[in-house]
């Protein structure tokens, strides 16, 4: 039984065949997915969906969404929190975070207006009683300082592509560290090594669906130009993604399946009970 821990199924690429990809990844051995939410519009969607197929999901405000994002969602996520308290499916704040990869979020500015949606949503966290499912985009160091100015209880640092002090770091305050499909590549030379280096406890899997495609959904820069659509990721993938990383670090895929899924009840609690009371 495998649990993806971070699963868009509420995006756009899925509105034609949503209920068929989560069939799949049913199929393929993946019982739950964690849907982490990307802003306020999506909130009553990402928890219908969790209802809808036995899963779990996050409210929060992505990093990506901050410039559109108003004061007032910060309220209404409070409130939501409040509304969502006793469904035991809502199992975290996310997705929030810091990216300064994309140009547009890197001005001053907009960095400010990031650390303040970031650090207000760890607020609402710490008040909730709920983890964090961090997005990181070369913002560990001021992802971790947030975190050590507002102590949550545990967390996902998802789509982790840091450094071993950083994931160390990480996981002194109670946080896994996600993997996904990035480790599919050959050339992710400094990643896949960070995974086998880390104990087994500190990861769990994701594929981030319908984002970051395996290497073998990838297609090429030169294959787009010739008409080829990037391949869409989905949770189904994620076993054989599981599959790259128990060869590397040498252990059986059923090990892995169930330390991650271990890894994933414990730093967010409220999936446990979901996972074992999953028909
Ligand atoms: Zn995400």
């Amino acid at each position: 039984m495998w649990i993806d821990t971070h699963c868009h199924l509420d995006a756009s690429e899925f509105d034609a065949d949503r209920d068929a990809v989560r069939e799949a990844a049913r199929q393929a051995g993946v019982t739950h997915c964690v849907i982490p939410a990307v802003h306020a519009a999506h909130w009553p969607q990402v928890a219908q969906l969790a209802e809808q197929h036995g899963d779990a999901y996050a409210l929060g405000i992505h990093p990506l969404f901050v410039p559109q994002a108003q004061e007032a969602d910060l309220l209404a996520l409070d409130l939501a929190l409040t509304e969502h308290r006793a469904d035991p499916r809502l199992v975290a704040v996310g997705e929030i975070g810091l990216d300064f990869f994309v140009p547009e979020l890197c001005t001053p500015h907009m960095r400010d207006r990031q650390w303040w949606f970031y650090t207000a949503q760890l607020k609402l966290a710490q008040k909730h009683g709920l983890p964090v499912i961090l997005h990181v985009r070369r913002s560990a160091d001021l992802l971790l300082k947030g975190l050590r100015q507002c102590r949550v209880t545990s967390g996902i640092a998802h789509a982790f592509n840091g450094s071993t002090q950083q994931a160390q770091a990480f996981v002194d305050m109670g946080f896994a560290l996600g993997f996904g499909g990035t480790l599919t590549y050959e050339r992710s030379l400094q990643l896949r090594r960070l995974a086998c280096e880390l104990p087994l406890s500190a990861l769990v899997l994701e594929t981030d669906a319908p984002d970051i495609p395996p290497q073998w959904l990838y297609q090429t820069a030169e294959q787009r130009a010739q008409g080829a659509k990037q391949g869409r990721n989905s949770p189904a993938e994620l076993p054989r993604i599981a599959q790259v990383l128990a060869e590397l670090r040498g252990v059986l895929l059923t090990d892995l399946a169930a330390a991650s899924s271990a890894n994933a009840c414990r730093v967010l609690p409220q999936l446990a009970a979901l996972y074992h009371h999953a028909p």
